[in-house]
């Protein structure tokens, strides 16, 4: 998926998940728009999806599992992947993940996860690089891909802040170091997001100063000096909100991933706050009445939100220039 992209000049979104329904909303975006697709899930994510038991790596694991079994209905490729992961957490999440992926291929069986992010964007990047080194010789064993991050995406995810002060802009002496230790450990795959000025979130206009034009500038010096094919793959995050002409020019400079969440967040609670305003009598109990039992059946106003969520994802994927690049052969599985 990623060396078409890269060759296409496309990206993937990658659509964060934190239930059944926003996980088939994305899956049913993606094969609207026929294109292949990733979804991610976030240590909050996962927390949330594994119910009363506040357990990141449990959560993310049932969405997963989850999606092995529904995404067969749909006739894209699906990869799965995990997002931000700081240090400090990668004992209660990635490592758990990647246990369960090495104890599965050992049965013969598939990855539970594709891909998986370390977030050391807060650490001096010497330091943030001697633990991607260490998690990307083991990955590579199980074909897994570690996404990295040098430079920091300002604003607010899952209750994780960027500092006033933080590094918006990744330079092009950072990108060399990352691909001084990783190219160096052959036979293993990574992404990288490099900053530049990206914020997690959706600002009004003129909040945001994107320069993509600093990708540009890292892909050059990593050419330069090790060669074409060290060009790397990049991942855009804070996506909800940008400009398309901002969106195509880092597609240009190797985009291959772009992280959409709040786009998704607001679509799929505007269905569902318009169905509630508009059906304010069904789906409240008012004045001694009894509403209306299909009214305020969750499944009325959850397929509502999947719908529009599903058709925000068609149209980003449409922005990512993905229509109908899909090479999946698969036909359905026709369930029931
Ligand atoms: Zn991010």
């Amino acid at each position: 998926m990623l060396d078409r992209a890269k060759a296409g000049r496309f990206a993937y979104p990658a659509i964060n998940v934190t239930s059944s329904s926003t996980l088939v909303a994305a899956l049913r975006g993606f094969a609207d728009a026929g294109s292949d697709g990733i979804v991610q899930v976030s240590t909050g994510g996962g927390e949330y999806a594994s119910g009363a038991a506040k357990d990141m790596a449990l959560g993310a694991t049932a969405l997963a599992e989850y999606a092995h079994v529904v995404a067969t209905a749909y006739p894209v490729q699906i990869a799965l992947h995990t997002d931000h992961c700081q240090a400090d957490k990668l004992d209660k999440f990635v490592m758990p993940l990647v246990e369960e992926t090495e104890r599965r291929r050992a049965a013969g069986r598939p990855n539970l996860f594709n891909s998986h992010m370390f977030d050391g964007s807060a650490l001096p990047l010497e330091k943030n690089l001697d633990i991607a080194v260490s998690l990307l010789e083991r990955f590579r064993r199980s074909e897994l891909i570690l996404e990295i991050e040098a430079g920091v995406v300002g604003g607010e995810e899952d209750g994780v802040t960027a500092a006033a002060s933080a590094k918006l802009y990744t330079t092009p002496a950072d990108t060399l170091d990352v691909a001084h230790r990783l190219n160096a450990i052959s036979g293993a795959r990574y992404l990288l997001a490099a900053t530049f000025g990206n914020i997690h979130g959706v600002y009004k206009p003129g909040q945001v100063n994107l320069r993509p034009s600093i990708l540009k500038d890292c892909q050059d010096a990593v050419v330069a000096t090790f060669g074409e094919a060290a060009r790397f793959y990049l991942v855009f995050h804070g996506g909800s909100g940008s400009e398309l002409r901002d969106i195509h020019e880092a597609l240009d400079y190797g985009v291959v991933k772009m992280n959409v969440d709040t786009d998704m967040q607001y679509a799929f609670t505007r269905a569902v706050a318009d169905h509630c305003f508009r059906n304010y009598d069904g789906v409240l109990k008012v004045d001694g009445e009894v509403g209306i039992k299909k009214a305020y059946d969750p499944r009325s106003y959850l397929a509502l939100g999947e719908s529009a969520m599903a058709e925000r994802v068609k149209q980003v994927v449409g922005m990512l220039r993905g229509t109908g690049t899909t090479k999946a052969t698969r036909v359905p599985v026709a369930h029931g």
